[in-house]
């Protein structure tokens, strides 16, 4: 298709390219999705709910842009004359390394050289047990800080119940009536809208825990090994919360809490989450956990139990891999209460 093109459009080479690119990307999905075992994996363009689209919004390569000043010029390759545009006052500041050209809108994608953060060699450290109910709690010995999954739970269970609903009146219409492809077309628009309140939900879990982290001056922060996660937490909880949030939400919100942590220079260390479930922080003992409260046989001592979890793995943390008793309590004298919350407590 590039050697067909070439030099046919009033086109700069490298929108053609990238046309050509785009067009062809769902192609190579599709038959990459086939070879590794997917059968059912099928064209966009035979999908009924997919259009025929008309229009394929140009796309301007870095090389090609020119930004003098503040015109935009968006080449047009060898024949006609450039397309000007009008950059706004307050720009990023970056390279622009694409331009997509809409109905009227402009679409810039522009990169940020960001410097490697230097992370700190010692500082105050934070223990954080990501989970399902509450989605994570984050601790740093004294005070401790849950986020709620209940939004995101609900969120969840809506879309489910709406879909059902969805599918039952789909059985009732004929394969390729005008009806079916409606309802083809709306399950794909409500699966498409929870999936950005999904993603929504879980960055703003995220900046709760950053936050936390920034206001009680963590530096670095350890959390439980997720690889283990499947088979462990799985265990100890029933498989109707495994199915409300699954696997994949704990890595994407491991991902953004990575990323946003690095901005201010605090490393997501991920240590073995063994034994950081049971261990009493303040005997040592080593309970069975049933239930949402954590109760001691030893010593009486009681508090949440992902709170328990999230300051063993700040034990661990500070002491290289090894629950201490009472390693991550600083005033021996007092029970932790890894309950109490902060104010601003976090309800995502
Ligand atoms: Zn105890």
């Amino acid at each position: 298709m590039k050697a067909h093109f070439k030099r046919r459009l009033p086109l700069h080479s490298q929108t053609v390219q990238a046309i050509i690119e785009k067009f062809c990307a769902p192609i190579d999905g599709v038959h990459t999705k086939r070879k590794n075992g997917d059968k059912r994996a099928g064209h966009p363009y035979c999908q009924r709910h997919y259009r025929f689209r008309r229009y394929f919004n140009p796309i301007f390569k870095g090389q090609a842009i020119k930004i003098q000043g503040q015109p935009l010029l968006l080449p047009r390759g060898w024949g006609p004359e450039p397309i000007r545009g009008h950059l706004p006052e307050a720009m990023p500041t970056g390279r622009v390394v694409q331009a997509e050209l809409g109905f009227g809108e402009l679409y810039l994608t522009i990169t940020q050289e960001l410097a490697e953060p230097v992370f700190p060699e010692s500082g105050k450290v934070g223990g954080l047990d990501i989970g399902v109910i509450p989605l994570g709690m984050v601790s740093d010995g004294e005070a401790a800080i849950a986020v709620s999954s209940r939004g995101l739970r609900s969120v969840k269970q809506g879309r489910a119940k709406a879909q059902a609903t969805l599918r039952k009146k789909r059985a009732r219409t004929k394969p390729g009536s005008r009806r079916r492809k409606r309802l083809n077309r709306s399950r794909y628009r409500t699966s498409q809208k929870v999936e950005r309140i999904i993603r929504n939900a879980l960055h703003h879990a995220a900046n709760q825990i950053v936050a936390f982290c920034l206001a009680y001056g963590i530096t670095v922060l350890y959390t439980g090994d997720l690889g283990t996660l499947n088979d462990k937490k799985r265990h100890r909880r029933s498989r109707r919360t495994n199915q409300e949030v699954g696997a994949l939400e704990f890595g994407r919100f491991e991902q953004y809490l990575e990323y946003k942590l690095r901005r201010h220079g605090i490393p997501l260390i991920t240590i073995s989450e063994a034994d950081t479930f049971g261990t009493c922080p303040h005997c040592d003992y080593l309970n069975k956990v049933a239930g949402r409260t954590y109760h001691c046989r030893a010593c009486d001592y009681r508090a949440h139990r992902d709170g328990v979890g999230a300051v063993n793995i700040l034990n661990k943390g500070m002491h290289s891999g090894e629950i201490r008793p009472r390693g991550a309590v600083s005033t021996p004298t007092d029970h932790v209460s890894p309950s109490r919350s902060p104010p601003g407590n976090a309800k995502a």
